[in-house]
Formats: C-alpha cells, structure tokens, sequence
C-alpha cells in the first residue's frame, strides 16, 4: 500500500447490521485521531474467496469475520495463527504488505483480558472451572482456561456429545457433567462461566439451579444482551464477583486494531459507552 492511502478495516459476515465492531473501532479511530476507517460488509459463502482477494487491492489492511465465515476461513488464509488453528475458527484477518492473509483467533485474549480487567485479583489456578455451553465460544474459554494454569474444567452442555468432543480435544483436565446435574458442578468451583446462548435476550432461560453457587466465585457471562443476565444478577445478589461480557467483545478487538492501524487501543468506560449506544 502506498503511504498516502487511507488505511481501511471491517468485518465480514452475514447478517451483518447488528454488529457492534463497527462502532467500536469507529470510536477508537476517532480518539486517537487515526486516518482510517471500518465498515460493516455483508458478503455472503459464495462471494467469500472473491472478497478476500479483492479487499487488500481496494486498500483494505484487514477485517474481522463473523457468522457464517468463521471456520471456512481458515482455507482461504495463507497463514493460520496457533490459537486459531486450536478454536478451528478465526476472527480476525490481517492482509500483509507481502500479500500473505493471515488469520487470528482472538476470542479467547478477550476472555481473559475481561476477566483480568473486570475481576483484578481473579486467578485462574485457584480452583476449578465450571463451564456451561460447548458451541464455538466454550472451546475459545476451555483453550484459555487451560493457557492460564486452570486445574479442572467442569463442563456441561445440553448435547452432551458436544461436551465429549470438547473434552477429547483438551484432555483430561475437562470433565464432562450431565446437563440434568449441571448445578452440581458449581459447587467448589471459583470461576464459573456461561458460554451458551440461554439468558440472552430472545433466546431459552437460564434454568441451571445455581444454590450450589459460592460467594468466593468469579462469575462471568459471555451473553451480553441484557449486559446483566439473570445468572450475573443472581451472582451479585450472593457476592459474588461478576464480569459482564461485553468486555470480551471490546477486549477481543484490541490485537485486531494494534495490527491494523499501528496502535494498542485502550478498553475502558468510554468505549463501553459507545459501543451501548
Ligand atoms: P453456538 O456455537 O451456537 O453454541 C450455542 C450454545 O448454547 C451451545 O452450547 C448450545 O447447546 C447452547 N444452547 C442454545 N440454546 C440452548 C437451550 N435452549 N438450552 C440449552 N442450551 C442451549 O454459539 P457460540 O458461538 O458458542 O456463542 C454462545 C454465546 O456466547 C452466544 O450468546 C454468543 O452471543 C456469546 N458470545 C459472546 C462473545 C463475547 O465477546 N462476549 C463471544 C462469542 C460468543 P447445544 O450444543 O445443546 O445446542
């Protein structure tokens, strides 16, 4: 790319108009005063392989993909990082001067970084995980839980043979609890996770029985509409530190940004702000 060319980013996917990537890395841009921008592209399976190789010549320096590109991607990129081989999904994409595409997972960094940032003294290692949920975000919190020293990782899901597939992928430190006697894994457990869609607005309740819940956990939610779930607000109630998961959603598009425009973007209120407006 030439230097007096305007850097641009986005992200792909379809349906693509209730992404909230765009306001956020529109705010960052603004902030730091950055010459570049980002823009929601729908772009469907068909049309993929074609919009990849177009967009570095039209002056783009990367997307993020989503829903449905995320594990097709991987086929289409030159390179493929190890956290992204490890999820076999990818969301972010970063469109090299030596026109190599190289493909990033970075969805995981966001979870930790949000507990990290949310929950300061949360330790990973302090005991075991309990996890609820197996589709693609479970596999980027097991990979991450597993990367910070976590002990056991307790998982539940209602297709439990989705579980078992997690668990024969991350080894023995997963273990795999039936989904009638989910509840039961919370107790002992010092960080317990939702990573399944139930609570989010619109989609099936909650209906885990939390009483097993201790007050010493740290308890987050990868659902974020409501930013309070029912589990985060039952959480609280008892004392129990609670991280939102909108964090995730900010923290996962810092490495994306770095390597794009050349900065390390900050996450904080503002940008939460918004990004909720
Ligand atoms: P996914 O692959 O479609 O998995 C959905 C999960 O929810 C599966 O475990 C599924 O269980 C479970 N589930 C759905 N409906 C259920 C029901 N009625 N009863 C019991 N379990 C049910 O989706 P995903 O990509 O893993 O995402 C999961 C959630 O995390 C979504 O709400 C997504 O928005 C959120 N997320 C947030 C972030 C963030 O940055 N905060 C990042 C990624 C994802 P089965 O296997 O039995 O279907």
């Amino acid at each position: 790319m030439t230097e007096n060319r305007i850097p641009l980013a986005g992200v792909i996917g379809t349906p693509i108009a209730h992404s909230k990537s765009p306001r956020l890395h529109q705010h960052w841009l603004r902030r730091y005063g950055i010459r570049g921008h980002y823009v929601p592209m729908e772009i469907v399976s068909a049309d993929l392989d074609d919009a990849i190789a177009m967009l570095p010549k039209l002056g783009f320096v990367g997307v993020n993909v989503t829903i449905p590109h995320k594990e097709h991607i991987l086929n289409v990129a030159d390179l493929v990082s190890d956290r992204a081989a490890v999820m076999g999904s990818a969301n972010t994409l970063i469109f090299r001067a030596d026109g190599k595409v190289h493909a990033d997972n970075t969805d995981g960094y966001g979870f930790l970084e949000n507990l990290k940032q949310g929950a300061p003294d949360w330790d990973a290692t302090s005991g075991p995980a309990a996890v609820i949920g197996a589709g693609g975000a479970a596999r980027a919190v097991i990979s991450s839980l597993i990367d910070a020293g976590c002990p056991e990782i307790r998982l539940s899901n209602r297709t439990k043979t989705r579980a078992e597939g997690l668990r024969q992928e991350f080894g023995t430190k997963v273990e795999v609890v039936d989904w009638v006697t989910a509840g039961n894994m919370l107790d002992g457990a010092t960080t317990v996770v939702n990573a399944s869609s139930l609570g989010m607005t619109g989609a099936a309740e909650m209906r885990v029985p939390l009483d097993a819940l201790s007050k010493s956990a740290v308890v987050t939610d990868l659902v974020y509409a409501p930013l309070e779930t029912p589990l985060l607000a039952y959480a609280k109630s008892i004392g129990c530190r609670t991280v939102d998961g909108l964090g995730m959603l900010l923290h996962q598009a810092v490495p994306g940004f770095e390597r794009w425009f050349g900065l390390r973007p900050d996450v904080d209120d503002e940008l939460r702000q918004a990004v909720l407006q």
